[in-house]
Parts: C-alpha cells; structure tokens; sequence
C-alpha cells in the first residue's frame, strides 16, 4: 500500500526572522522558521509562499517536479505569486494552482487556475482533496485541506483558529492519518488572536476532542505547525510542552511518512 512522503518545507508563521537572509540563508533551523508549506510524494504542493523554492534549494529538490499547489488562502506567507509564477516557468504543460472556488486571483503566465468547491471531493492527481471552511480572515479564501489517497487521509489545518461548525462535523470518525495544526501562538492565556489561530491551551481542548469525535485516534500522527517563533518558547521546550498531550512539534526539512 502506497503512503504519503510529506516534507515541511517550511513551519513558521509571518514572524520571520531577519536570519533567513544571513546565517540561515542556505540552511534550517528550527527557531529560524520558513514560511508554511508541505510538499506531498514530491509533486503536490500545499501553499507556496516566499520561501518555498529557497527551502526547495536546500532539499536539493527540482521545481520541475511539481505538477500541482494547492493553496490554502491568498495570505502572502501562503501565496507568493513570484513564486509561483518561477515554478510555473521551467514547465512544458501549465501548472495547476488550486483555490477555493470564490477567490478572487490574477491569473499567472502558465498557470491553470483550478478552484474547488468546499465540502466537495475534488481528483488532484493520485490525491482526493476536500476543502473544509476555516476560521480565518475571510478575505484570503480559507480553506483547511482533509487530503486522501488510498486508505491514508491528512487533514492540514493551517491557518484556522478552533474548526468551524460544518468542518468540525464532517470529521466525525475520520480516522485521520496525519493531522498538522495551526499553532501560531504559544503556550499562554489571552492572546488576540483567538479566532484566527490556535494557542497551545486551544490545541490541548481540540486534540482532546478530535479524539472523542474519532477524527483522531492513538494511531494519528499529530503535527503542530504554523508556529510564530516570537510568540512560542524556543523549539526543544515547545517540542516537550507538545508531547505531553500526544503532538509532535514540525520543523522545517522534516520529512515523515503516512
Ligand atoms: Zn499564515
Ligand atoms: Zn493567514
């Protein structure tokens, strides 16, 4: 049975430190955040933002390789058109970029804009995605990504405070492989941010209940990602305050299997 190859090319919300272009120009580091983005089975790419071909480069990986990005919403750390637009260039056949239905985008020289409709399944490739509404600044199209192939299913939850009601439901007994969630803030009470993005105290009652639903189970692999280094403990302290209740802490370069 076929998995998914997942690697975080980049981990980081939109706090991103002035290192990037010096020390850590041609490395990772894990205080030193890129912007958030995975690559799937080396082809499917969720978010490109202004740092996805840079942490390509250190992978050693070909742009040439990616056949889809699918993107979670219009933010700039998500949605580089520069960016996009360069991947697009080295391709013989257009690109395809995924979008929620309604965004409203311009178009990009070799670029077949595809929109996806929420709640709907819709064939990218080997990938069966459904986009599901999250609560996060409307004007950016958000859409968290439930993403199956086979009998594997990776629910990716960046960026969204909480889960809204409609999503919430349809993932009752999901049985979620792979979870990878928002987890911009850090480990304390009262931040502003509570309806736009997860703080560790928000992510210890939603894994709690997300197992209750059945969306996750002892089997699923927890991920946290989106994390504003300025607003979390350095990594290795977030890496233990996350393993007390089950998650594991992303960073960027980390590959895992599902
Ligand atoms: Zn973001
Ligand atoms: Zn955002």
């Amino acid at each position: 049975m076929k998995g998914f190859k997942i690697t975080f090319l980049g981990t980081c919300a939109c706090d991103f430190s002035p290192k990037l272009n010096t020390e850590f120009k041609d490395k990772f580091d894990n205080d030193a955040r890129r912007a958030s983005s995975i690559l799937i089975n080396e082809k499917y790419l969720v978010d490109c933002g202004p740092h996805a071909l840079d942490s390509m480069r250190i992978l050693n990986k070909g742009i040439d390789e990616i056949e889809d990005i699918i993107i979670t919403h219009l933010h700039d750390d998500h949605f580089d058109k520069d960016n996009i637009a360069k991947i697009a260039l080295v391709k013989d056949t257009p690109l395809r970029l995924w979008v929620r239905e309604d965004a409203v985008l311009e178009s990009i020289p070799n670029v077949e804009i595809k929109r996806m409709r929420l709640l709907e399944k819709t064939q990218i490739g080997e990938l069966c995605v459904m986009g599901m509404s999250a609560n996060h600044d409307k004007s950016a199209y958000p859409q968290h990504l439930l993403i199956e192939m086979e009998d594997k299913k990776i629910f990716y939850g960046c960026d969204g405070g909480w889960l809204l009601n409609d999503t919430y439901n349809s993932l009752w007994h999901a049985e979620i492989d792979l979870a990878v969630l928002d987890c911009t803030v850090g480990d304390y009470e009262g931040d502003y941010r509570l309806a736009e993005h997860n703080s560790i105290p928000m992510l210890r009652l939603m894994i709690a209940s997300l197992k209750t639903i059945g969306a996750i189970n002892e089997k699923t692999k927890i991920y946290l990602s989106h994390i504003a280094p300025s607003l979390h403990a350095p990594h290795e302290k977030t890496v233990e305050l996350a393993d007390a209740f089950g998650a594991s802490v992303a960073y960027d370069g980390l590959k895992i299997e599902v």
